[in-house]
């Protein structure tokens, strides 16, 4: 049964027993501020817990691992290689956000959450860290789990959870198409015919264009400003989202310079150790040099966190370029409700001045540049999530990691198609 991240995005964590094992897929954290562990995840600690697997390295999936583990030591963390070594960077980012709120909390009131976890935390969370590779079985108490390609971002796996005859199927976050890092998922005949299937839904209402098309777009955008001698800032997950933008930079636009920042350089890095046929840094492509290049890098592409410009060197640059009537910002990706990224996108058709969160307060800019929004998305849309269900061909689907009432529109277009769904909650055989 799903203990968050069920029929809304955030908190992912879904419950499998069998047999008195115990099981957890994912355990991500709430997004804003205070962000929060799994809605649910009192249950977890109900009764044994014998292991979390984690689909992939974002933190709405992996961020509360390290809280799980400092309430259940020995508790087994099971990922793809990958993601095992990506995870303990967005932890400790994670840690570093947290300690913030706190300190914000201590000097003016209750304005932050107390934070989940420490660095201590982290690095025991680490020490449980098993690598698991696609297509290999691992037996878990009474569970057998087996990890299989989900596409998504760099290390992202779908579970197929054995219990004895039955089989539950876990998507996590699924991509079919291929991406500059990563290409689209691939259900192992382990998956078909499962009992279950748990599919995320974040985009089961939409009909994406041609990633070829989206892709297109950016590119042209792109070099309409560098060619008026502009510069633009593209504000990017950390994770999947800055690597994937950095990489088609470099195939489409290799004469334009590109600076990457924040914690999307470091995992850039990160990336080039994982898959060595990953040449994101070189050639025209760097890290930024801060603070020097603020001023200094007049034509190009920044690609900075954070992707919703809550926080980060993204700031810094935004602070600079808003203001350049010849240069623009591209919003990449998905902007909560109350984040600034939201707000700077609904003023891009009225243009005015913007307000941004700023260490040592804020700070007011005027919009000069041209602000739009790139949508890159990492998601299966509606036609794609009806095939990974056509490939599963499951006894029942239920859907999570999406919103309620686009949910309640995908499942009868199910049902129409005669496949069998089941609601969020708790589900037997
Ligand atoms: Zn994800």
């Amino acid at each position: 049964m799903p203990l968050g991240g069920d029929d809304h995005i955030g908190g992912s964590c879904l419950l499998v027993e069998a047999g008195g094992t115990r099981i957890l897929v994912d355990a991500g954290l709430r997004p804003g501020d205070p962000g929060g562990p799994p809605r649910d995840i009192a249950r977890a600690f109900d009764g044994p817990l014998d292991a979390v697997v984690v689909t992939h390295a974002h933190t709405d999936h992996c961020g509360y691992v390290p809280g799980l583990v400092a309430r259940r030591p020995d508790l087994r963390v099971v990922a793809t290689p990958p993601t095992t070594a990506l995870m303990p960077a967005m932890w400790t980012d994670a840690v570093k956000v947290m300690a913030g709120r706190e300190r914000g909390r201590a000097r003016w009131g209750d304005a932050g959450a107390a934070a989940l976890y420490g660095r201590d935390d982290v690095a025991a969370a680490v020490r449980r860290c098993e690598e698991l590779a696609f297509g290999a079985p691992r037996g878990i108490g009474a569970l057998t789990v087996e990890l299989f390609p989900a596409g998504h971002v760099l290390g992202a796996a779908g579970v197929v959870v054995h219990a004895g005859g039955r089989r539950v199927v876990v998507t996590g976050d699924i991509s079919g198409f291929r991406q500059e890092t990563v290409d689209g998922y691939a259900v192992p005949e382990s998956a078909r015919g499962a009992d279950l299937l748990v599919m995320e839904s974040t985009c089961c209402a939409e009909e994406h264009d041609d990633r070829g098309m989206r892709v297109g777009e950016l590119v042209r955008a792109v070099a309409d400003v560098h060619r008026g001698g502009g510069r633009v800032l593209i504000p990017a997950f950390a994770l999947g989202r800055a690597q994937e933008l950095a990489l088609i930079m470099k195939r489409w636009l290799p004469e334009v310079p590109v600076r990457i920042d924040g914690m999307a350089a470091d995992l850039s890095a990160e990336f080039e150790l994982l898959d060595p046929s990953l040449r994101i840094l070189g050639g025209g492509t760097a890290v930024a040099a801060r603070p020097g290049e603020l001023d200094t890098f007049r034509t190009g592409v920044v690609i900075s966190t954070s992707g919703m410009l809550t926080g980060g060197p993204a700031l810094q640059w935004a602070r600079r370029i808003l203001p350049e009537p010849g240069s623009a910002l591209f919003i990449s990706g998905y902007q909560d409700e109350e984040s600034p990224g939201r707000a700077l996108r609904d003023l891009a058709d009225t243009g005015g001045e913007f307000t941004l969160p700023d260490r040592a307060g804020e700070a007011t800019v005027p919009v000069r540049a041209r602000v739009a929004t790139m949508r890159l998305s990492a998601h299966a849309d509606r036609r794609g999530l009806l095939d990974v269900v056509d490939e599963v061909a499951p006894g029942r689907t239920m859907l999570v990691h999406g919103v309620a009432h686009r949910q309640r529109a995908f499942r009868e277009t199910l049902r129409v198609r005669d496949r069998a769904t089941v609601g969020t909650g708790a589900w037997r055989p």
